[in-house]
């Protein structure tokens, strides 16, 4: 008897299921830029696990040294105990990630998804300015949990916590009144009036692209000033690297064009570069001022995801070759983007984004970026819509993308746009 997936599925998980609702297939077998279905279908994959996948599925290189590990009854689990393993990860990532770039973090591995490197984050900029408030973003996304759902934007995610959610203060972001509209001025002016009712927070926490909230890019200009602001008023900077690190922009860290050095960076999604759970908060050492175990749990830090984690970053972090290339591919997107702006000027489309992170958001119709997503879906390609109501599409291939792959993906979203402009009469 064969197990009929989808209908299983339905059955006993939990109706929270989210992206099975997307992309509703059975899927089994993956490779690079491709996942296959049960019926041998392939799917190109411009989604890429939200960015869990910068190097592929599946990656080959990586995978060597996975299968290596688990052969010779390596370690696999250890809680924060020594292992070879932890150790090789921690070395390589200051010799190839920390040093070249002059900064000095302490790196905390919190519990392996991104939601656990906010929670550690927004804790210890409270631990060390003994102030509770926390400053967010208009359209941010931090995760799930309770902390992290306090400094995210969106209502419907906020509604889940049953509860209020409290000790954050929304501020707009870069651009959101507007390219004449300086939000820092905004937020300056109201931290120092003493009449304004802001109290005095602790830290800002900030996306330098907004990954779900609809690919809101801020400008590095923007990213400095905000530093400024920081320190002017005594307050730390996070920077949530999680969807815009591992070089989705370009850099290793989204943040670096600016010059910046955030007080604690967080990082996940592709750390491991295997889409094994593995995250990062990174925290600068006068501020790393936890007690032993004050912020503890079970699966802070994997050796199956530190092996692969070290591999991909010695694979592709030695030199600057992934970087170049992720920006000359990223030119290319925004061309043919650019191409579809032009080519259908009822639909209304707007860039949105930066680097291999880079979408189109519909002004007219804001149904459109999710018939576009259906329609490529039928036609062979995986891709996503971002923002609270859903009226970006959302590009976000593996950064190791082939440029025929990328070419062939690029035709698959021209050809769906021009379908869905006819099914919602746009055309
Ligand atoms: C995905 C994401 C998170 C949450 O990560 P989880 O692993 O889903 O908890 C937090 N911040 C940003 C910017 C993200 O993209």
């Amino acid at each position: 008897m064969t197990l009929d997936v989808m209908q299983t599925i339905e059955q006993h998980e939990s109706v929270v299921r989210s992206y099975i609702r997307t992309f509703p297939k059975p899927f089994d077998r993956a490779s690079g830029v491709r996942v296959y279905d049960t019926d041998g279908n392939s799917y190109l994959d411009f989604f890429a696990g939200a960015s869990v996948l910068n190097y592929g599925h599946n990656n080959p290189e990586l995978k060597k040294p996975l299968l290596e590990y688990l052969q010779d009854d390596r370690i696999v689990h250890s809680l924060d105990m020594a292992s070879v393993a932890r150790a090789e990860f921690l070395e390589t990532f200051h010799r190839l990630i920390l040093e070249p770039r002059g900064l000095h973090y302490r790196v905390q591995f919190p519990g392996p998804t991104g939601t656990n490197a906010v929670e550690a984050a927004l804790k210890i900029a409270r631990k060390v300015t003994g102030r509770q408030r926390m400053v967010s973003f208009t359209n941010a996304f931090h995760g799930m949990t309770v902390g992290s759902l306090a400094v995210t934007g969106n209502a419907f995610k906020r509604k889940g916590a049953g509860f209020p959610l409290t000790y954050s203060e929304s501020m707009p972001y870069c651009g959101y009144f507007g390219q004449d509209v300086d939000t820092l001025d905004y937020m300056d002016k109201l931290l120092a009036d003493k009449g304004s009712g802001v109290d005095h927070p602790a830290a800002i926490i900030t996306e330098t692209v907004q990954g779900e909230g609809g690919l809101a890019a801020c400008s590095m200009h923007w990213l400095q000033g905000l530093e400024e602001l920081c320190r002017k008023h005594d307050l730390l900077l996070i920077v949530d690297d999680i969807q815009t690190g591992n070089g989705r922009t370009g850099p290793y860290f989204s943040f670096e064009e600016a010059g910046i050095t955030p007080d604690i960076v967080t990082v996940s999604k592709s750390i491991s570069g295997y889409g094994l759970p593995m995250s990062l908060t990174l925290v600068k050492p006068e501020h790393d001022i936890w007690e032993p175990g004050e912020h503890n749990g079970t699966f802070r830090g994997h050796n199956l995801a530190f092996v692969t984690a070290k591999r991909a970053l010695e694979l592709y972090w030695s030199d600057d070759t992934l970087q170049r290339e992720t920006e000359r591919k990223a030119r290319r997107i925004y061309e043919a983007l650019q191409e579809l702006i032009d080519k259908y000027p009822r639909a209304g489309g707007e860039h949105r984004g930066r680097g291999m992170m880079r979408g189109i958001r519909f002004a007219h119709d804001k149904e459109l970026a999710g018939t576009i997503s259906e329609i490529a879906f039928e036609h062979g390609l995986i891709i996503e819509t971002s923002g609270p109501e859903d009226d970006v599409l959302k590009l976000l291939p593996p950064l190791i993308i082939e440029d025929q792959d990328l070419e062939e993906g690029l035709a698959i979203i021209e050809r769906a746009l021009g379908e869905a402009m006819q099914r919602r009469g746009l055309a």
